[in-house]
């Protein structure tokens, strides 16, 4: 039966290690493709009890990342369904630009920062071309590679599986990152919300901390407009017809100088662009890479020679033995993260928290995620979809819902 060489083709192929850590859509395992050698990360997604046949929609979307190939996007390697999880498979990586920012070994130089900005607006720009946009960017889905390559991770996957926001209440973090016509509950929005994220990203590495962290997103917007200045109508004449605005007390526009007072002035400069409140202004991933910042000295540093937090556990040779099954060496590591308070601007974040962490851990135990006595995963072929690009860099809500409907759909071969 084909259905069965498939998955016994699969199964041969991963060896499931470790748990890496729960994110946004489930749990990340560590494996070794025995094919290539590789080790791998799989992420194994939640779809929930599935109905009406093949989700053609996700599918093409999820055909479309593999073939989104670029050094600073993270691979795609392989994907497949197995009983109600889809596992996507993407290249390992050693650690991330959250590690980076929070490792008080490490002292970043100015190059040093540029070299990691430019490499994620890179990756942003890239897909941008291709009108795909991230919507969840934060320090750690830039995952970082032993040659000191910065990726991007977690492409599109907002755009598949939902809004991580709107999926589980607990990400909270993702809200520091998110632009405030996103807070003002904008049904049309493009690639300016990643720009955003990645000015808050670029603040975070002169920082060394989350520059706006907001407890809720009106909180978000607060701290917004008192870092930033509130906006006027004049220089953001849409806001005032968004969905959710409110009006905000006015807050002058402080100098950025005295937020970041060891930042060049073509740092501030960049980054001032890149925090543009009218999305229609505000500077594009390709722009930003053509700013003077870039060319002035001191120039990116070289990746590989990029500080980097100490890599984890070396692979051993007993990794690629084929008769171990799956263990879990250490419970799955929080990817949501505590950050001690500091000068006003976490409000009551870290309480909240601790409380969102712990509904995530009950959520993890009732949902058997470990996957210790998993049977091995069927694969699909994905070359018997046809391959059709997004129309429109921008996702309205009507699209959103269109794709959680198809979402509600199994995955299964076609007759
Ligand atoms: P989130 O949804 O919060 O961004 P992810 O689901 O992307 O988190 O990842 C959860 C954890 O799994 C991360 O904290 C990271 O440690 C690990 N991880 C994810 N992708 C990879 C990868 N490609 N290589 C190594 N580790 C990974």
């Amino acid at each position: 039966m084909v259905e069965l060489d498939l998955s016994k083709k699969v199964a041969d192929r991963y060896l499931k290690r470790e748990v890496l850590g729960e994110g946004t859509y489930g749990v990340v395992y560590k494996a070794i493709d025995t094919e290539t050698g590789q080790t791998v990360a799989i992420k194994k997604i939640r779809l929930g009890k599935q109905k009406e046949g093949v989700n053609f929609t996700a599918l093409r979307e999820i055909k479309l990342l593999k073939e989104l190939k670029y050094s600073h996007i993270i691979e795609l390697i392989d994907a497949f369904p197995h009983k109600e999880n889809l596992h996507l498979v993407f290249e390992f990586m050693e650690t991330d630009l959250e590690a980076v920012i929070r490792d008080r070994n490490i002292f970043l130089s100015p190059g040093d920062i540029k070299s990691y900005l430019q490499m994620t607006l890179r990756g942003l720009a890239f897909c941008h071309k291709k009108w795909v946009l991230h919507r969840d960017m934060k320090p750690n889905n830039l995952l970082i590679g032993s040659n000191g390559q910065l990726k991007l991770a977690d492409f599109g996957l907002a755009r598949i599986f939902g809004s991580p926001d709107r999926r589980f209440t607990h990400q909270v973090f993702a809200r520091w990152y998110r632009a405030p016509e996103l807070l003002f509950g904008t049904k049309q929005y493009g690639s300016g919300v990643d720009v955003w994220a990645a000015a808050c990203i670029f603040a975070e590495l002169l920082l060394r901390r989350p520059f706006l962290q907001g407890s809720s997103d009106i909180d978000q917007l607060g701290k917004i407009f008192a870092a930033l200045g509130t906006p006027s109508p004049s220089q953001w004449p849409d806001m005032v017809y968004l969905p959710d605005y409110v009006e905000y007390q006015y807050v002058p526009t402080p100098p950025l100088r005295s937020l970041f007072p060891v930042a060049s002035d073509d740092a501030l400069d960049l980054l001032s662009k890149m925090f543009t409140y009218d999305p229609k202004v505000r500077i594009s991933a390709q722009q930003a890479l053509e700013h003077r910042y870039f060319t002035s000295v001191p120039l990116p540093t070289d990746p590989n020679k990029l500080p980097r937090p100490a890599p984890k556990r070396e692979p051993k040779a007993s990794d690629f033995d084929s008769h171990e099954g799956p263990t879990v060496l250490s419970p799955p590591r929080k990817s949501r993260r505590v950050i001690p308070g500091r000068d006003g601007f976490e409000g009551n974040s870290l309480q909240r928290d601790k409380v969102e962490d712990n509904v995530g851990n009950s959520r993890q135990t009732a949902g058997d995620t470990t996957g210790k006595n998993d049977p091995a995963p069927m694969s699909l072929d994905f070359s018997v979809f046809g391959l059709k690009a997004p129309s429109r860099p921008t996702i309205n809500s009507a699209d959103r819902s269109h794709l959680k409907r198809k979402l509600d759909l199994d995955f299964q071969q076609p007759e």
